[in-house]
């Protein structure tokens, strides 16, 4: 695709709103659509909290471009005129010894290897600086000090007013369906009728993706993913200096969580399988199991949390991949077509770097990382996964 384009960005989550901003960077024209409100509650990219790490097991493409995003949080902190990313640090601790072939293990290895700043923790070391962790159940593990959390909510509402300010155009309106023509997509139908023409379509609306495109089903798997936010009852031992960003044994229980936010919550969530649910489903709640399968970890692990009250609750949705890589491609039989998603649950922390990749997948520019998220209908479920994600079936 050369010249300037018309692009209609659909959906203005943290990979919407990024692509946006890039393409109109470059020079292009940019419609933004979403029905709204900005950061839309239901939307993945809206929550107090997403961890920012580099810590990727063996796959050394996340972390080389985790360590490319980490020092423009920090810029976008100075650009933003307020701290929206806190470099708190992430821990990842194991029950066993860190072994060979472990998400933990691999981690240390390929960051050490990198040059990154990581620290190998052992229980003593545990207990005496983070003492809200049960001081028997980890014994192993690795400190990411470069590393934190952004307040994602925040995030979007920023990026979305910097989206207007160089030019994008918003429009609050739901898309229905591609306007195709002559083996081609011409542009967009909105649910209220009207027809929007354009050079581009990039499709950015998370999970929402196989609801809205049915296509694509076979490709995209949509899971809810419960979290809590509790209030504990001694909130000096969850403050960012003595309880960094935390993955507890993230590989086989799920479990992971934040410090202390500024609102005075602790947020816990599980990154595991999931149950597959439309993005509007009244099913989008969390269930007694839930909530009693975080009372049994919490009770091994963080007894000062064992009976904190849950303050707040959220169902939020991955769009899953099959191999738990993002899809930014464009689509082989629909010329004029970008699919951006496949975020499976880890795709926030690239902000500041997600932007460039879809701009190039728009323009048809090569770029190394656009063969890991390629069209690639031929991957089945069950094959692969993304190293920290707790997944029974694997
Ligand atoms: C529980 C949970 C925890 C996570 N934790 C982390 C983490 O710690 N670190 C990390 O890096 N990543 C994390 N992620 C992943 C991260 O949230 C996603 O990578 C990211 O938010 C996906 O953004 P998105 O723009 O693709 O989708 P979304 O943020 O969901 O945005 C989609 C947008 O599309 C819009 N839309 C939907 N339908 C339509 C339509 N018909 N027309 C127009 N617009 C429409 C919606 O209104 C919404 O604004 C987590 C995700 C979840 C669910």
């Amino acid at each position: 695709m050369s010249g300037i384009l018309k692009a209609i960005v659909i959906g203005a989550g943290i990979n919407g709103v990024t692509a946006a901003i890039e393409l109109k960077q470059r020079g292009h024209r940019v419609l933004l659509i979403d029905p709204g409100p900005l950061p839309h509650p239901l939307a993945a990219s809206t929550d107090i909290s997403k961890a920012i790490r580099a810590a990727y097991g063996p796959d050394e493409d996340y972390s080389a471009l985790a360590e490319r995003a980490i020092p423009l949080w920090r810029k976008w902190n100075e650009e933003f005129g307020v701290q929206l990313y806190h470099e708190t640090g992430v821990m990842f601790v194991r029950r066993q010894e860190m072994q060979p072939g472990d998400f933990e293990y691999e981690s240390f290895k390929v960051l050490q290897h990198r040059g990154a700043k990581v620290e190998r923790m052992n229980a003593a070391q545990l207990r005496e600086r983070f003492p809200a962790w049960s001081g028997e159940a980890y014994r192993d593990g690795v400190l990411e000090l470069e590393a934190g959390y952004a307040e994602s909510g925040r995030v979007v509402a920023a990026l979305v007013e910097h989206a207007r300010s160089v030019g994008v155009e918003l429009r609050e309106a739901k898309f229905s369906q591609l306007d195709e023509a002559d083996g081609r997509i011409k542009g967009v139908v909105l649910d209220d009728g009207h027809r929007v023409a354009g050079d581009t379509v990039i499709l950015t609306v998370g999970a929402w993706t196989p609801y809205v495109l049915p296509f694509t089903k076979t490709f995209f798997r949509a899971s809810g993913q419960p979290v809590f936010h509790l209030k504990p009852r001694q909130p000096k031992l969850f403050e960012p200096e003595r309880f960094p960003v935390f993955g507890a044994d993230i590989s086989t229980t799920g479990y992971y969580g934040f410090p202390l936010s500024p609102e005075g919550v602790v947020k816990i969530a599980n990154h595991g399988p999931g149950r597959e649910m439309s993005p509007e489903s009244s099913n989008r709640v969390v269930t007694p199991q839930d909530e009693q399968n975080l009372r049994e970890f919490l009770s091994s692990t963080f007894p000062a949390l064992a009976d904190a009250p849950i303050v707040n609750t959220r169902i939020c949705l991955y769009c899953d991949t099959s191999d738990g890589h993002f899809w930014i491609a464009p689509d082989p039989e629909r010329p004029g077509l970008i699919i951006a998603t496949g975020d499976s649950g880890h795709g926030f922390k690239f902000a500041p770097v997600l932007g460039e990749i879809i701009a190039d997948a728009a323009e048809g520019k090569s770029n190394p990382l656009l063969e890991k998220f390629r069209w690639r209908p031929e991957i089945r479920a069950g094959q692969q996964k993304e190293a920290a994600r707790f997944n029974p079936d694997l």
